[in-house]
């Protein structure tokens, strides 16, 4: 199952998939990081698009179009802001995963990128929510066979070598 799973250095926002995976906040209405990043590549009809929505719950996902940048969809998902681990934290980001590759299922979408979901302002340990992240995808990889591929597009080398260390790569 690991062929269908690629690590990639890079911006999010310049790479092509059908569906972009953001990490949001609960409002829904843009921040810094990848979410901001995501938001000035989209356009201002993102978060036209994000305001008809009214908020999103931690660990769940809404979907909107994708405007200006290289996909068809923006995953819209909050991940859990660290507090020590003993605030149901994991678990959390586990249904971020999930439901966005449940999301990708329903459309049948070939392609899925994520960013490191809560690791940036959120505080996440990296190692604990990479392993999360790829522990997550390949039991759905077990069990599904949409999406068929996942991209995890990390934004600097110390977060890739976290996740191709987990993968043997
Ligand atoms: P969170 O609030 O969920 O912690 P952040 O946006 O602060 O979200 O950070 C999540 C991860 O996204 C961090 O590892 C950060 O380095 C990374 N990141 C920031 N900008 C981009 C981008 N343009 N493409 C990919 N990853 C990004």
């Amino acid at each position: 199952m690991q062929h269908r799973i690629e690590i990639i250095l890079g911006d999010i926002t310049m790479l092509a998939a059908d569906a972009i995976v953001n990490a949001a906040n609960s409002s829904l209405l843009g921040g810094g990081g990848v979410d901001g990043a995501i938001h000035r590549a989209a356009g201002p009809e993102l978060l036209a698009a994000c305001r008809a929505l009214a908020g999103c719950p931690t660990g769940d996902v809404r979907v909107t179009p994708a405007f200006r940048l290289p996909a068809r969809y923006v995953f819209h998902t909050v991940g859990p802001v660290w507090q020590g681990g003993t605030a149901g934290e994991p678990e959390l980001l586990r249904s971020c995963y999930r439901q966005s590759l449940a999301q990708a299922e329903k459309r049948q979408l070939s392609s899925i990128s994520f960013p490191a979901i809560s690791c940036g302002v959120y505080g996440y340990p990296h190692e604990d929510a990479a392993t999360i992240a790829i522990d997550e995808t390949c039991r759905w990889f077990d069990k599904h066979a949409w999406p068929e591929k996942v991209l995890f597009v990390l934004f600097d080398q110390p977060m890739t070598s976290i996740y191709q260390q987990l993968l043997g790569q």
